[in-house]
């Protein structure tokens, strides 16, 4: 394959990822988000409608600077992934590898016998659930971690947000992605086929998990975008569009809250959830000159920004590990 060939296989692949329905950013819930809003607009501001719709396609936001840096974010990531994807372990290799070691201990929780129904409904849960928490932690992890922050804090220099701004990540960040993903599959279908052996199935709409689908329906590319959408009281059981965006706030109030995707449980659990207001004014991006710069020094600086991090933290620990050093030399010498 010549690398023409390959470059475009990539763009090919992305014209079909665009119209698909296991994908979050596809037309079909792009249009869906549409709807959502336009509802929206009518029930929060039934005799201003228009002007809002024109806000929704504004060029000020579409056609920002920020705006056109996620879009060559997204081409770039595509073909880094492109790249890197087949020189990272698969789902199914690491399903498989999982499964033979589990071998060892797994059988001591026998087989159990129900309905193969309740099996998948069982099954489609566990997963959303394990999916949900797991995407939920390793967030907080990249914003806890400054080695981590150093990468996601690409995704937070945007300025204005798109769903294409679901993009905006450092390739690390889409690695680590990447191995959560299939992790959780591993994990999720070793258990159950060990357990319900050859009951094991998901409940899909058009092939995806049928809560994913719903939540994709629902608006969720929303999340990314200027339209405050916010679930009222529901806001303490699922996370809203508007709860998103307080995330991507750059007011200091607003540092470190609603990590969380589809379920608000986990930010209540670990005390990062916060509410929104449909009528919140937010600025967004990380109040640094890193929110201005283009896409080489979003991919490198990261890299120096983690490496100074870890530094900064190796000589603040540097007392403690002269210490250590001595008293074992020290006592090398007296015994
Ligand atoms: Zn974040
Ligand atoms: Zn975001």
């Amino acid at each position: 394959m010549t690398y023409l060939d390959w470059l475009l296989s990539v763009l090919q692949q992305t014209l079909v990822d665009l119209q698909s329905a296991q994908k979050r950013v596809s037309i079909w819930y792009l249009a869906s988000a549409f709807i959502v809003a336009v509802g929206f607009y009518a029930w929060r501001y039934p005799s201003q409608i228009k002007p809002h719709l024109k806000i929704l396609f504004s060029p000020n936001v579409w056609w920002h600077q920020s705006a056109r840096l996620d879009y060559v974010i997204f081409f770039a990531n595509r073909f880094i992934m492109a790249l890197l994807s087949p020189r990272l372990p698969s789902s199914v290799l690491l399903t498989t590898w999982l499964y033979y070691q589990s071998q060892n201990w797994l059988p001591s929780l026998g087989e159990l016998s129900l309905p193969t129904a309740y099996v998948i409904a069982l099954f489609t849960l566990c997963y959303f659930l394990l999916d949900d928490f797991s995407r939920f932690y390793l967030h907080r992890l990249l914003h806890k971690w400054p080695i981590l922050w150093a990468f996601h804090r690409v995704h937070h220099s945007a300025k204005v947000l798109t769903p294409i701004t679901v993009f905006r990540t450092h390739p690390v960040e889409g690695v680590l992605f990447f191995f959560r993903s299939a992790l959780v599959q591993a994990m999720c279908i070793t258990f159950f086929v060990s357990v319900f052996p050859g009951q094991v199935s998901l409940y899909t709409v058009w092939g995806v998990s049928i809560f994913t689908f719903v939540f994709n329906v629902l608006g969720a590319n929303l999340r990314h975008s200027h339209v405050v959408l916010s679930y009222g009281r529901w806001e303490k059981w699922l996370i809203s569009p508007a709860q998103h965006q307080r995330h991507h706030s750059s007011a200091i109030e607003d540092y470190d809250c609603n990590f969380g995707v589809v379920l608000a449980l986990w930010d209540r659990v670990f005390g990062s959830w916060k509410q929104a207001d449909w009528q919140q004014k937010l600025v967004f991006g990380t109040n640094t000159r890193f929110d201005e710069k283009g896409l080489l020094n979003m991919y490198l600086e990261p890299f120096q920004y983690a490496f100074e991090s870890m530094k900064r933290r190796l000589f603040a620990k540097m007392p403690a590990i002269i210490m250590i050093l001595v008293s074992t030399t020290s006592l090398f010498y007296t015994t």
